[in-house]
């Protein structure tokens, strides 16, 4: 008599989901745990497989690499979830920094948890901590924004629902939205300081701060890199 829910000694236990977070720039930044767990697992879940193809050659790492990324998320971690159940180990990557920060990652995460797999944080690098660790910010408080919307319109809408939080925002911006969001800023919280992190731990490296009108101006000729915005309270 077949009967399915029969648990036999033969069934497998379900493998972990390692959710691994990876250099911002610097691929010395990978901890030893880092490197372990990502040529221990079965498979590694990347969102961009090119991407992380240098990491791996970088460490000798020979894992299988499996691509995850934000429009094909739903589909793909059914996929995971499955190979998980039945006992493989995965971890999680994204192409910088600690997956599900403004990276693909919590579906995965939100199945996963659901399917009552283990999941495991190995934690890492990320923008938002590397950038507030050397902004000498003596409040423990901020509010992070993640990237602001790329119209201006609403831009200034959420800007404005924030504007009367007393601690920093903290906002991951892009070289080509950097120059509008800085004006739209300007107009709406006024002549706030601000400072700017860019390519933190990559040669290029470099902070600015000033008004938002000063950096504004700094900014207006172009820049390149990934940035980090921390706007201070009034
Ligand atoms: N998950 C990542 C994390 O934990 O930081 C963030 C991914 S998000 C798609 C990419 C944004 O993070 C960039 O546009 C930039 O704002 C910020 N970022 C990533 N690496 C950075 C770096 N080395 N220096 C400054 N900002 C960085």
């Amino acid at each position: 008599m077949a009967n399915n829910k029969i648990k036999t000694s033969q069934e497998s236990v379900p493998g972990t989901l390692y959710v691994v977070a990876t250099p911002i720039g610097n691929l010395e930044d990978s901890s030893a745990r880092v490197v372990q767990t990502l040529s221990a697992v079965d498979l590694i879940a990347c969102e961009d497989t090119r991407h992380s193809r240098k990491l791996c050659r970088y460490w000798n790492i020979s894992t299988p690499l499996f691509s995850y990324y934000r429009e094909r998320e739903h589909e793909r971690s059914e996929i995971l979830v499955n190979l998980l159940l039945s006992g493989k180990n995965v971890a999680l990557v994204s192409d910088a920094g600690t997956p599900a920060i403004c990276d693909p990652g919590a579906i995965l995460v939100n199945k996963a948890r659901v399917a009552g797999i283990k999941i495991v944080a190995i934690a890492g690098p990320s923008a938002l901590t590397a950038s507030l660790s050397i902004a000498g910010l003596t409040d423990s408080r901020f509010f992070f924004g993640g990237f602001l919307p790329s119209r201006s319109a609403e831009r200034k809408k959420f800007i404005k629902s924030i504007s009367s939080l007393s601690y920093p925002l903290v906002f991951y911006e892009t070289p080509h939205r950097i120059y509008d969001a800085l004006l739209d800023m300007a107009d709406v919280l006024g002549e706030r300081h601000i400072q700017l992190l860019r390519e933190l731990s990559k040669i290029h490296e470099e902070y600015l701060e000033g008004s938002i009108k000063d950096l504004a101006e700094q900014v207006k000729e172009g820049i390149k890199g990934e940035l980090v915005l921390i706007v201070h309270p009034a």
